[in-house]
């Protein structure tokens, strides 16, 4: 089923709230200095267990979501964070953050 989901029209693990969910794990922010994007490496709010997670904004979605393209879309994609690049579509994960969003009914089985 996950080779006919489309993150495109779908975003929902880009928008998990304001609570810094979406976490930064250390080796990352090291990577983006060494690259010479403090920028994206100081866009960073408090996360879940302690850890650093993506700034939001007030909607609930990361900073980087959105390109002129896309609004599902990351401006940082070629360089985005390991939690985002392991974040495997078609997973438990993914399915219940699309059903938060509303893009599957409850208790749908794929
Ligand atoms: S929630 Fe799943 S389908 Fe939606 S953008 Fe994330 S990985 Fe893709
Ligand atoms: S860095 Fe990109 S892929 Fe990761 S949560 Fe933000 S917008 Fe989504």
């Amino acid at each position: 089923m996950s080779e006919v989901l489309d993150c495109l029209t779908c975003g929902a693990c880009c928008r998990t709230g304001t609570d810094g969910r979406i976490l930064i794990p250390p080796d990352d922010l090291v990577r983006w200095r060494r690259m010479g994007r403090d920028d994206i490496a100081e866009a960073v709010q408090p996360g879940h267990f302690g850890m650093t997670g993506f700034a939001t904004r007030d909607d609930g979605s990361c900073v980087h979501l959105g390109t002129p393209g896309s609004v599902n879309a990351c401006h940082i994609y070629e360089i985005r964070g390991t939690t985002c690049r392991e974040f495997e579509k078609g997973s438990p994960q993914c399915l219940e953050f699309r059903k938060d969003a509303g893009l599957e009914k409850k208790g749908l089985t794929l």
